[in-house]
């Protein structure tokens, strides 16, 4: 899930034990939008995809974070074309070829959380949809990379919105970088302090250390940035009707530089 803007202090660092059990918990998250993705395919309803998530997730004897977070129904956000997060999967929602659909999963582990996000093309979808999702998840890579013990929270901000700002200017777009929602510190709950911006000026905020993890997630847009909720009082929409991309890792700093925990082919 997208934390919502807030603001706050005191950061929770993790042993190098509790870092390895977040891992565990971050490989379950992985498994779980392994098999959603597989599955994404048209004819197939979200609800459909959020079944298979949750049985994932229960088989490795994890829990579902989303199902009952401030009342939330699933175990996945399916968020279909101009839903940037926090769609309500359903069973008579059903994916059709061309679809753009972000899926966004948690698992708790003995404790400790996981969360990651992906975006899935459902078929064979636009050039501009493709575009968009490759261009957010290298915004999210180009943040991770800044992930790193000494480096202020913003600089991994900044990274996010320049690689954004570069692949839309490679892909001859314009890509909105919502604002509202962004990033956070993650560990013996889904939602912690630190929230992280998905852009600004690099070099503010608190200072990275060894042993904090935090939830890169990016949310870009093929329109304008700006979103609303719906009357379900989850879902987040575009307001122009764009189209939105979102993908999430949640990543722990170690003395090596960043371990994605929610990434099988992340190495410590
Ligand atoms: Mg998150
Ligand atoms: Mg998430």
């Amino acid at each position: 899930m997208a934390a919502l803007l807030r603001r706050g202090k005191g950061i929770e660092l993790k042993s190098a034990g509790e870092i390895e059990a977040m891992r565990a918990a971050g490989l379950v998250v992985a498994r779980a939008l392994a098999e959603v993705t597989a599955h994404a395919k048209p004819g197939v309803s979200t609800g459909e995809l959020d079944e298979i998530a949750e049985q994932v997730i229960r088989d490795a004897g994890a829990v579902p974070s989303f199902k009952g977070y401030h009342g939330f129904p699933a175990s996945i956000c399916a968020s279909l074309n101009e839903k940037v997060v926090h769609g309500i999967p359903s069973r008579s929602e059903v994916l059709a070829d061309g679809d753009l659909l972000s899926v966004d999963c948690g698992a708790i582990l003995d404790g400790w959380h996981g969360d990651s996000a992906v975006t899935v093309p459902v078929g064979s979808v636009a050039a501009a949809d493709q575009g968009l999702s490759e261009a957010t998840k290298a915004a999210m890579w180009a943040g991770i990379e800044q992930v790193r013990a000494g480096n202020r929270l913003t600089d991994i901000s900044h990274a996010v919105e320049t690689a954004a700002r570069s692949a839309a200017k490679a892909d001859g777009a314009t890509y909105g970088i919502i604002a509202e929602y962004g990033g956070h510190g993650i560990g013996t709950q889904m939602h912690m302090e630190p929230f992280l911006p998905n852009l600004g000026k690099p070099g503010r905020g608190p200072k990275l250390r060894v042993g904090m993890a935090i939830a890169v997630e990016p949310m870009l847009t093929l329109g304008s940035a700006d979103t609303e909720e719906l009357d379900d009082e989850w879902t987040v929409v575009t307001v122009d009707g764009s189209r939105a991309a979102h993908w999430e890792h949640t990543v722990a700093i170690t003395e090596d530089g960043p371990w994605v925990l929610t990434d099988p082919d992340s190495a410590r």
